[in-house]
């Protein structure tokens, strides 16, 4: 029997990364937002508006953002294959140098790397410099759409969890809950995140759980400094 293929990490990182970033800002910012609003003592369906308007202008940003930086990214991917192509149709001959070299520079002895560097070419020039000089695979290709949608999307789920604690605890208790609520959610994420990316789950809980409890704590104070009527 065949052995199993190992896995690696690297397929899962480009999305999870975006992802889970999504999440955890959709989650921080709007826990944040809606537990200053109610520290602020306005009334129950402020905090709700508040926490539907942070969420669409959350999801909006993100996604806006990500698409520019992603789009930038893949100008200058396009950029570089077309001078690499250009390069490859009037400079072949010094281009399967420096991919040579670049195999030397791995381990292949001279020989080999020149046998290595001509075949490829043959077969996919443009792919072979892509891939060994450039360092473009299909793995991290940009994506600007993909990444748009993933953190917008990711954004709102994550924002879901703490407006929806925010509905359901209306009151006095509207506050803890949404604080202890949301680490407990920060916490959940951290560790998934860390534990699919091979890393430590406690340490990437904590850490992600720390910074929401800071960001929560921040706008708490600001609420209850400029609010209506503080107890
Ligand atoms: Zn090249």
């Amino acid at each position: 029997m065949s052995p199993k293929p190992e896995k690696h990490y690297a397929e899962r990182i480009g999305w999870l990364r975006a992802a889970v970033l999504g999440a955890n800002d959709g989650i921080v910012s709007t826990a944040s937002l809606l537990v200053g609003v109610a520290a602020a003592q306005v009334a129950h369906n402020e905090i709700l508006i508040a926490g539907v308007a942070g969420l669409v202008a959350g999801a909006m940003s993100m996604a806006a953002g990500e698409y520019v930086s992603v789009s930038s990214q893949a100008d200058t991917e396009k950029a570089d294959l077309d001078r690499e192509r250009e390069e490859l149709s009037t400079n072949n001959k010094f281009e399967r140098d420096e991919l040579t070299e670049i195999y030397m520079k791995r381990g292949l002895d001279a020989k080999l790397a020149a046998q290595v560097s001509e075949q490829l070419m043959a077969h996919d020039a443009l792919g072979a410099h892509a891939r060994d000089e450039l360092g473009l695979t299909e793995i991290h290709t940009a994506r600007p759409f993909q990444a748009a949608w993933t953190s917008a999307v990711t954004f709102a789920l994550g924002a879901a969890l703490p407006l929806l604690v925010a509905w359901l605890f209306p009151g006095q208790m509207l506050i803890p809950w949404i604080a202890g609520s949301s680490l407990v959610f920060l916490a959940a994420m951290g560790g998934v995140a860390a534990r699919v990316g091979g890393a430590n789950m406690l340490i990437g809980a904590v850490r992600v759980a720390f910074w929401g409890a800071l960001a929560m704590a921040a706008t708490a104070l600001i609420g209850w400094l400029f609010g209506t009527n503080p107890a």
